[in-house]
């Protein structure tokens, strides 16, 4: 009799000290239902959790098993929302059941999430759909994968059977941890394998910028994982450092291992790490330069020869913040470019009237409230202007495919450029850059909207990364500047009870 694996997915990474609710309008046109939900050829270059779905299939189509397609439900890229409000979630979450019913009859369940959905009116929602799903599927394994952004608790893994979670940021191992899970998955069907698991949180909650995988702590936490992983018995171990700007009951770091019929050795395991993770608590925050330093520290850097340097702002995830921007221009840097300002005004005017060879006099960025920063004037050339469609380069998506918006590249002079953009636009790798004319090679400052995952990249070419504290919307390094309703009070190190000393 053939084995049937259903597949479904709902991801979001929701930040909640935006503006504006997330509604199924930013959702509903990026929705995949069927057999679609297994083509990896989406129009979404960053569809993680499409990686764990190509994860899973390799796996269940080497092993012979029938992979069947639920639903996927993903967001599309921009606009940033915030709160996911209750009645989107009601509507995929009872999309998702309907549909699994559908379906027939099925041995197991793969959920490709992320983690950090933040919905208003409900505390735990990959819980709740788990929950939800179990009700269709009964006793068949409910098996998950998260991105390590990602904030749970015990309500997961009641609710699931085993949970997965990526080890690498700049995330490049999301097709290999599908894989993992769906091996799991398959064996546990067979009745080779009988998952127990643990789940710790060690209570600490962390900016993402100092989160990244090349650096201490998370590079030493993920290694003390791959030892116990090395254990007979031991299945996976993973940590979770969580996503620090949702305003969630469950944000911080949790630990999950998995082990084979061996509740004792999950638990031994998860606290073992747990323990290690609490230990180092304090070395999840460093004071970076603000903008005005960072440029000049730069600058000195490149006179010594020592370029090119990255400027990391991993504030602005919105794409329109203009403080390093601002000193560039202010301090006289040269040879620099800034692969995208999102400004949907400066950007339409620029579509409807520019050519190359204008002369241009802007005011861009800084729209969206007053982490922005003010709109800094540019005057220069336009260079190019157009809708660039460029293969991605680095190790994140290689390969892959980027369809862009409207953007207009102004030349300053100086090979010094500015790329104007009708939607947040990054260059996780040199390709973004390359797609409007710029010269990387020649560049001395890269100015980046990024936390980590620029680095996978950028590390093989640049001399320095500067991660930067900037105040951008809203992901900045010191998280005692945003204010938290719904965190735990003994949350370190921004909790309550820490804050007031108790
Ligand atoms: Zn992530």
């Amino acid at each position: 009799m053939e084995v049937r694996i259903a597949i479904a997915g709902f991801v979001d990474e929701t930040m909640t000290f935006l503006n504006e609710p997330t509604t199924a309008d930013h959702f509903e046109p990026a929705v995949k239902r069927g057999a679609a939900v297994l083509d990896g050829s989406g129009k979404i270059p960053s569809s993680f959790n499409q990686d764990y779905i190509n994860g899973y299939l390799n796996v269940l189509r080497a092993d012979g098993v029938e992979p069947v397609p639920v639903i996927n439900v993903h967001k599309v890229p921009g606009p940033f929302t915030s709160w996911i409000t209750h009645e989107c979630f009601e509507r995929y979450a009872s999309e998702t059941v309907a549909l699994m019913r559908s379906v027939g009859k099925v041995d197991g369940v793969l959920l490709a999430l992320h983690g950090a959905l933040a919905v208003s009116r409900v505390p735990k929602p990959e819980a709740e759909l788990c929950r939800r799903v179990r009700a269709v599927v009964g006793d068949a394994p409910i098996m998950v994968t998260l991105d390590l952004h990602a904030n749970e608790d015990h309500e997961l893994t009641d609710a699931a059977d085993a949970v997965f979670i990526l080890k690498t940021y700049p995330h490049v191992d999301s097709e290999e941890i599908g894989e993992i899970a769906a091996r799991c998955m398959v064996e546990t069907v067979r009745g080779g394998f009988r998952p127990t698991q643990a789940l710790r949180r060690p209570g600490i909650v962390s900016a993402s910028i100092f989160q990244g995988t090349h650096d201490q702590p998370m590079k030493g936490i993920y290694e003390r994982c791959r030892m116990w992983e090395r254990q007979p018995g031991v299945y996976c171990v993973s940590v979770a450092p969580g996503f620090a700007y949702a305003d969630v009951p469950d944000i911080g770091m949790c630990v999950i291992a998995v082990t084979n019929h061996d509740q004792a050795l999950a638990d031994k395991v998860a606290d073992d790490v747990s323990a290690a993770v609490w230990e180092l608590r304090d070395s999840f925050f460093r004071p970076l330069p603000k903008p005005k330093e960072a440029v000049a520290r730069a600058m000195e850097l490149v006179a010594r020869g020592e370029r090119p340097v990255v400027i990391a702002d991993g504030a602005d995830r919105i794409g329109d913040s203009t403080q390093v921007l601002h000193e560039l221009v202010a301090q006289g840097a040269r040879n620099w470019a800034v692969p995208g300002i999102y400004d949907p005004v400066a950007s339409d005017q620029l579509e409807r009237s520019a050519k190359v060879g204008d002369r241009v006099t802007l005011r861009i960025g800084g729209w969206y409230g007053v982490h922005s920063g003010q709109p800094v004037e540019i005057a220069g050339t336009v260079a190019y202007v157009g809708r660039p469609r460029y293969t991605l380069v680095g190790p994140m998506g290689k390969g892959r495919t980027v369809q862009d918006g409207f953007v207009a590249r102004v030349d300053l002079g100086d090979n010094r450029h500015v790329v104007v953009a009708d939607r947040t636009r990054g260059a996780n790798d040199s390709s973004a850059l390359y797609a409007v004319g710029v010269d990387v090679a020649s560049l001395d400052i890269i100015p980046l909207k990024s936390r980590a995952h620029h680095r996978a990249f950028w590390d093989t070419v640049a001399k320095v990364n500067m991660p930067i504290d900037a105040p951008g919307y809203r992901e900045i390094p010191d998280l005692s500047q945003l204010e938290y309703k719904n965190i735990p009070p003994d949350i370190y190190p921004i909790g309550r009870k820490w804050r007031e000393g108790r």
